[in-house]
Protein backbone atom coordinates (compact mmCIF):
# COMPACT_ATOMS: atom_id res chain seq x y z
CA UNK A 1 0.00 0.00 0.00
CA UNK A 2 1.19 4.03 -0.85
CA UNK A 3 2.63 5.43 2.13
CA UNK A 4 0.82 8.72 2.80
CA UNK A 5 2.37 12.31 3.90
CA UNK A 6 -0.11 11.66 7.08
CA UNK A 7 2.29 9.09 7.99
CA UNK A 8 5.74 10.21 7.07
CA UNK A 9 8.39 11.98 9.09
CA UNK A 10 7.97 15.88 7.26
CA UNK A 11 10.50 18.14 7.39
CA UNK A 12 8.83 21.90 6.60
CA UNK A 13 10.82 24.69 6.26
CA UNK A 14 8.28 27.40 7.14
CA UNK A 15 7.47 25.75 10.55
CA UNK A 16 10.98 25.39 11.37
CA UNK A 17 11.92 28.57 10.19
CA UNK A 18 9.01 29.92 12.55
CA UNK A 19 10.23 27.80 15.62
CA UNK A 20 14.02 28.95 14.95
CA UNK A 21 12.85 32.57 15.78
CA UNK A 22 12.39 32.00 19.39
CA UNK A 23 14.95 29.44 19.42
CA UNK A 24 18.44 31.54 18.67
CA UNK A 25 20.75 28.78 18.63
CA UNK A 26 18.83 27.07 15.72
CA UNK A 27 18.84 23.56 17.71
CA UNK A 28 15.39 22.71 18.10
CA UNK A 29 13.25 19.50 18.89
CA UNK A 30 10.61 17.94 16.97
CA UNK A 31 7.82 15.61 17.11
CA UNK A 32 5.89 13.65 14.93
CA UNK A 33 3.03 11.07 15.27
CA UNK A 34 3.75 8.42 13.49
CA UNK A 35 1.72 5.09 12.79
CA UNK A 36 0.18 6.53 16.59
CA UNK A 37 3.58 6.55 18.32
CA UNK A 38 5.70 9.72 18.84
CA UNK A 39 8.67 10.36 17.14
CA UNK A 40 11.19 12.52 18.45
CA UNK A 41 14.00 14.34 16.29
CA UNK A 42 16.32 17.10 16.60
CA UNK A 43 16.56 19.88 14.06
CA UNK A 44 19.72 22.46 13.61
CA UNK A 45 18.69 25.31 11.34
CA UNK A 46 21.95 26.73 9.91
CA UNK A 47 22.01 29.36 7.05
CA UNK A 48 22.43 27.12 4.20
CA UNK A 49 21.49 23.80 5.44
CA UNK A 50 18.69 22.21 7.57
CA UNK A 51 19.83 18.81 9.57
CA UNK A 52 17.40 16.26 11.11
CA UNK A 53 18.97 13.76 13.65
CA UNK A 54 16.21 11.13 14.14
CA UNK A 55 16.36 7.06 14.98
CA UNK A 56 20.37 7.49 14.80
CA UNK A 57 20.43 8.98 11.52
CA UNK A 58 21.40 12.31 10.46
CA UNK A 59 19.70 13.85 6.88
CA UNK A 60 20.68 16.95 5.39
CA UNK A 61 18.84 19.49 3.20
CA UNK A 62 20.16 22.91 1.50
CA UNK A 63 18.78 25.75 2.33
CA UNK A 64 17.92 28.06 -0.61
CA UNK A 65 16.30 31.59 -0.08
CA UNK A 66 14.46 33.40 -2.32
CA UNK A 67 13.02 37.49 -2.07
CA UNK A 68 9.69 37.91 -2.93
CA UNK A 69 9.69 41.21 -1.57
CA UNK A 70 11.97 43.69 -1.11
CA UNK A 71 14.19 42.57 2.10
CA UNK A 72 11.83 39.91 2.52
CA UNK A 73 12.83 36.35 1.56
CA UNK A 74 11.44 32.98 1.63
CA UNK A 75 13.00 29.60 2.48
CA UNK A 76 12.77 26.31 0.54
CA UNK A 77 14.65 22.92 0.90
CA UNK A 78 16.26 21.56 -1.78
CA UNK A 79 15.07 17.36 -2.75
CA UNK A 80 18.58 15.90 -3.57
CA UNK A 81 17.12 13.53 -5.58
CA UNK A 82 15.48 15.67 -7.95
CA UNK A 83 16.54 19.28 -7.05
CA UNK A 84 13.05 20.94 -6.56
CA UNK A 85 12.81 23.50 -3.86
CA UNK A 86 10.24 23.04 -1.52
CA UNK A 87 8.89 23.74 1.85
CA UNK A 88 8.54 20.23 2.35
CA UNK A 89 11.10 17.04 2.76
CA UNK A 90 10.30 14.05 3.72
CA UNK A 91 12.62 11.12 5.56
CA UNK A 92 12.91 8.28 2.93
CA UNK A 93 15.60 5.62 3.68
CA UNK A 94 18.86 7.28 3.96
CA UNK A 95 17.63 10.66 2.69
CA UNK A 96 15.23 13.45 2.78
CA UNK A 97 13.24 13.78 -0.22
CA UNK A 98 10.33 15.68 -1.38
CA UNK A 99 6.67 14.18 -1.65
CA UNK A 100 6.93 12.75 -5.23
CA UNK A 101 10.44 11.51 -4.23
CA UNK A 102 9.48 9.81 -1.79
CA UNK A 103 6.62 8.27 -3.64
CA UNK A 104 4.15 9.65 -1.06
CA UNK A 105 0.46 10.20 -1.44
CA UNK A 106 -1.76 12.25 0.51
CA UNK A 107 -4.43 10.51 2.76
CA UNK A 108 -7.35 11.86 0.83
CA UNK A 109 -6.16 10.85 -2.55
CA UNK A 110 -5.94 7.10 -1.04
CA UNK A 111 -9.99 7.72 -0.39
CA UNK A 112 -11.27 8.71 -3.55
CA UNK A 113 -8.28 6.20 -5.69
CA UNK A 114 -11.29 3.92 -6.47
CA UNK A 115 -14.07 6.88 -7.36
CA UNK A 116 -10.95 7.94 -9.73
CA UNK A 117 -10.87 4.73 -11.15
CA UNK A 118 -14.59 4.17 -12.00
CA UNK A 119 -14.59 7.89 -13.58
CA UNK A 120 -11.72 6.64 -15.71
CA UNK A 121 -13.23 3.26 -16.80
CA UNK A 122 -16.53 5.50 -17.41
CA UNK A 123 -14.38 7.49 -19.94
CA UNK A 124 -12.45 4.71 -21.68
CA UNK A 125 -15.93 2.92 -22.38
CA UNK A 126 -17.73 6.01 -23.48
CA UNK A 127 -14.81 6.36 -26.16
CA UNK A 128 -15.63 2.94 -27.15
CA UNK A 129 -19.46 3.39 -27.40
CA UNK A 130 -20.35 1.48 -24.83
CA UNK A 131 -22.65 2.27 -21.51
CA UNK A 132 -21.48 2.02 -18.01
CA UNK A 133 -21.88 -1.60 -16.96
CA UNK A 134 -20.48 -4.95 -17.50
CA UNK A 135 -21.06 -5.15 -21.25
CA UNK A 136 -17.77 -4.64 -23.01
CA UNK A 137 -18.21 -2.69 -26.37
CA UNK A 138 -17.19 -4.51 -29.95
CA UNK A 139 -14.21 -2.67 -31.86
CA UNK A 140 -16.07 0.40 -32.82
CA UNK A 141 -15.84 1.16 -36.53
CA UNK A 142 -12.86 3.18 -37.60
CA UNK A 143 -10.58 2.59 -34.91
CA UNK A 144 -7.25 0.36 -34.90
CA UNK A 145 -7.44 -2.91 -33.39
CA UNK A 146 -4.35 -2.01 -31.56
CA UNK A 147 -5.63 1.15 -30.46
CA UNK A 148 -9.07 -0.94 -29.14
CA UNK A 149 -6.96 -3.27 -27.22
CA UNK A 150 -5.30 -0.67 -25.26
CA UNK A 151 -8.46 0.46 -24.21
CA UNK A 152 -9.72 -3.02 -23.17
CA UNK A 153 -6.91 -2.91 -21.30
CA UNK A 154 -6.82 0.15 -19.80
CA UNK A 155 -10.42 -0.03 -19.13
CA UNK A 156 -9.66 -4.11 -17.21
CA UNK A 157 -6.40 -1.96 -14.73
CA UNK A 158 -9.05 0.92 -13.93
CA UNK A 159 -11.71 -1.79 -13.12
CA UNK A 160 -9.56 -3.78 -10.96
CA UNK A 161 -8.69 -0.31 -9.00
CA UNK A 162 -12.17 0.55 -8.78
CA UNK A 163 -14.01 -2.86 -7.78
CA UNK A 164 -10.92 -4.76 -6.51
CA UNK A 165 -10.45 -2.27 -3.60
CA UNK A 166 -14.47 -1.73 -3.01
CA UNK A 167 -14.68 -5.75 -2.68
CA UNK A 168 -11.61 -6.29 -1.22
CA UNK A 169 -11.18 -3.60 1.22
CA UNK A 170 -6.80 -2.93 1.69
CA UNK A 171 -5.03 -4.30 -1.48
CA UNK A 172 -1.66 -6.15 -0.47
CA UNK A 173 0.06 -5.36 -3.56
CA UNK A 174 1.95 -2.59 -2.92
ZN1 LIG B 1 12.42 15.10 -5.36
Amino acid sequence: MAKTVENALQVNILKISKAARSTPSGCMKIEWVCGGSVVVGIVMLADHTVTILVGGSVYQAPISRREFRKDRYLAHIQCLACGRKCFSLFVDGAHLKCRRCAGLIYECQRGHAPERAMIKAQKILARLGGLAGYEVPARPVGMWRRTYLRHLHQLVTAREAAFGRLSAGHSNRD
